[in-house]
């Protein structure tokens, strides 16, 4: 058994919160504080009931070194104009001072820890560094989604100091709709995914084979099947080292028809070429050209099959969207889903590159579900064990 936040005594008690405030930063500025107001839910809960809150985060990679350009500082300057009030930062998670700060902190006041990345010791999960974290609270709460697929010292290791622990109210509800969406999702139930990796995504189709109604496959994953079905796809993207695994599920398909593979593409010779793009069908990509992106016939059949969804699953751009000559794709697929869900039909679509896209195309607040977590939803959803929240078992 896992315990909410909601069911701790938490009034002048240090709730030390393991929160996801990865927010990408450009020019020392925040640039999409999305993960920032997901957070503050369970931030909100703590002060509205009288807790010291100590909040630790870590932001982007800097691989164990102090990188100012990194520094959690302007998210806890996004953090205090959300939230209207001031909040004490430190340079440090673990120094004497940081938990001099946490000592004195009153109820109802925020105290922030500076990137837990800036030591290898939170990606090693360090046994000492998780014991120095959790000198900070009386209560461990873990509200990071986004990191709940790693055995880190701040989501795992830390866990074992608590006989207090749980999760907050943004990992409830991820956890909640990603299990729900396994569990019983309402027919006709669509999933679409796309992006470069198909490593991470063969066992997702593998598992929905029995649980959805098509799988509908874009982007640069797209080719390891197609390769894996005999079809020429030129020079495209393309993981030789899967191909048997594509051909078992591709076999494990066949009667079932749900598996859909876009039928044209927009090409070129690779992705730097200025050149303009040129379309193919998949019966044959010309060997000296990449699928960068589905073609319009793709997109319309991929659409009509949206049409008639009950429930969306979308993870992982249609082709490289970051190029505006290959954006077409997965901007209608963003569209049109933003489209359904106006309508009535449950989205969820999964972190990382769709969400960037959903942003890009200002649809975000459309979607039903904006995950926090890409790599976390995949895992939920392949049926692997999240380490954070098996910590946290009771
Ligand atoms: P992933 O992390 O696996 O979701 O991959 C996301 C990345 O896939 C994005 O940066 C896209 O630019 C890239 N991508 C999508 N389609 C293609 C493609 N056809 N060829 C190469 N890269 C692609």
């Amino acid at each position: 058994m896992i315990k909410s936040i909601s069911s701790f005594d938490i009034k002048n008690k240090r709730v030390l919160i393991r929160a996801d405030m990865n927010a990408p930063l450009k020019n020392g500025l925040v640039e999409d504080n999305f993960r920032i107001k997901a957070s503050l839910p369970t931030i909100k809960y703590c002060i509205n009931n009288g807790a010291k809150i100590i909040l630790m985060s870590h932001l982007g990679r800097p691989k164990g070194v102090v990188n100012e350009k990194m520094s959690l500082m302007p998210v806890g300057e996004i953090l205090a104009d959300l939230l209207e009030m001031p909040i004490k930062f430190s340079h440090d998670c673990v120094s004497e001072d940081a938990h001099d700060v946490t000592l004195g902190l009153k109820s109802g006041e925020i105290h922030l820890l500076e990137n837990l990345r800036f030591s290898n010791d939170e990606i090693k999960n360090d046994k000492d560094f998780s014991f120095a974290l959790a000198k900070h609270g009386d209560i461990f709460i873990n509200d990071a989604f986004g990191t709940a697929h790693r055995a880190h010292a701040s989501n795992v290791g830390i866990a074992k100091h608590f006989t207090h622990k749980g999760i907050g109210f943004l990992l409830e509800k991820e956890l909640e709709c990603f299990n729900s969406l396994v569990r019983k999702p309402k027919k006709p139930f669509v999933v679409v995914l796309g992006g470069a990796k198909i490593d991470t995504k063969l066992a997702l189709i593998d598992r929905f084979l029995n649980i959805a109604d098509k799988i509908m496959i874009g982007g640069g994953m797209a080719f390891t099947l197609m390769k894996a079905q005999g079809k020429n796809i030129g020079n495209s993207i393309c993981d030789d080292s899967l191909l048997q695994k594509a051909e078992h599920i591709l076999e494990k398909s066949k009667n079932a028809n749900k598996l859909i593979l876009p039928s044209d593409f927009v090409c070129n010779h690779s992705l730097n070429d200025k050149s303009e793009p040129v379309e193919f069908d998949n019966k044959k990509i010309d060997k000296d050209f990449m699928g960068l992106d589905i073609g319009l016939q793709t997109i319309k059949r991929f659409n009509d099959i949206l049409s008639n969804a009950k429930t969306i699953l979308w993870n992982g751009p249609m082709g490289v969207f970051e190029d505006k000559r290959y954006e077409n794709g997965t901007m209608a697929i963003a569209k049109h889903i933003a489209d359904l869900t106006e309508k009535g039909i449950i989205s969820i679509v999964g972190g990382g590159d769709s969400a960037s896209a959903l942003r890009k195309y200002d649809m975000r607040e459309k979607i039903t579900h904006m995950s926090t977590g890409g790599g976390a939803s995949l895992e939920l959803l392949s049926g692997n064990p999240l380490p954070a929240t098996y910590a946290l078992e009771l």
